[in-house]
């Protein structure tokens, strides 16, 4: 039966319980009818259906259950590639496309919080690696995996299905405080360069933590050649920026290494935050977001 004549059957029977139905046929009903409106808003579109499981959820796992999530979709999924078994949580908003993000670090909670805020206010969504909130998955750091495979080819697939076309690729990361040989934790600063990482920081640099310019909290871009246009409309607004300039000698597994060298896309957006800091980073996404066209 296609679609348009089991809708027509559908409205023929409604109008004839409501003409002549009883009060319990017409609860009944509506009851039904209610269930017919919202039983397709949490599918998986069939092209990923095809590429993926759907798994169980943990009731006691977080990223599976808090309010947050109440108005969006949340699904566990997963692929086999190779060897190894992937695990992901994939949430989107059932209203509205939008920026989709890919989190590939499960140990990074404050880019979890900011993705949450944004698929509620922004629409669009995020897929994450679930991984008990370590960094490397069975042996595998998550960002250098992007090679011609079928991890990539999958997560490109996911992404493309839920983002809006003109929203750039946008990863969200954390990093620790300021960086190992300067006293601190980290191995992201806008304090450190080098010949490929090209470091545009703002003036009133710091390392204070609530602060946006905050050594930590930046933007890595990327690409051939460094586009300086991103680069003064991020500094202007306040936001600080490292240029990775990706070359086939220096590709490093990471997903925007693979849009430049094997899709020549610079459409890539990485917002870093300091562990724990999501208030940074939400800023920083609603100034991105206020721009979004330049990128
Ligand atoms: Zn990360």
């Amino acid at each position: 039966m296609d679609d348009n004549k089991e809708l027509s059957l559908f409205y023929f029977f409604c109008y004839n319980i409501f003409k002549k139905g009883q009060i319990m046929k017409k609860i009944f009903f509506l009851i039904l009818f209610s269930s017919f409106l919202f039983s397709n808003t949490c599918n998986l579109p069939k092209n990923i259906k095809k590429i993926v499981n759907e798994l169980k959820v943990n009731p006691n796992e977080s990223d599976f259950f808090n309010n947050d999530l109440a108005n969006l979709c949340v699904k566990r999924i997963s692929f086999n590639d190779e060897n190894i078994t992937w695990d992901f949580t994939l949430v989107w908003n059932p209203e509205d496309k939008g920026p989709f993000y890919y989190l590939p670090h499960d140990d990074e909670d404050a880019a979890f919080d900011t993705a949450v805020y944004s698929a509620n206010f922004y629409g669009g969504g995020f897929l994450a690696v679930n991984n008990n909130e370590e960094r490397i998955y069975k042996g595998i750091d998550p960002n250098r995996n992007f090679y011609k495979n079928k991890y990539t080819k999958n997560i490109l697939t996911i992404i493309n299905s839920f983002k809006e076309d003109y929203y750039p690729y946008i990863t969200l990361h954390n990093n620790k405080n300021g960086y190992k040989g300067n006293g601190g934790k980290g191995t992201i600063s806008m304090l450190k360069e080098d010949k490929y990482h090209k470091s545009f920081p703002v003036k009133n640099i710091s390392n204070k933590f609530g602060d946006l310019a905050d050594e930590d909290n930046l933007i890595y871009l990327v690409g051939k050649n460094v586009n300086k246009k991103k680069v003064d409309v991020l500094n202007f607004y306040g936001i600080n920026v490292i240029y990775e300039l990706v070359t086939k000698k220096t590709y490093d597994g990471s997903l925007s290494n693979y849009l430049v060298i094997e899709k020549n896309n610079d459409h890539y957006l990485n917002l870093e935050s300091e562990m724990g800091n999501a208030k940074i980073q939400k800023k920083m996404l609603d100034l991105v977001i206020s721009f979004i066209d330049v990128f």
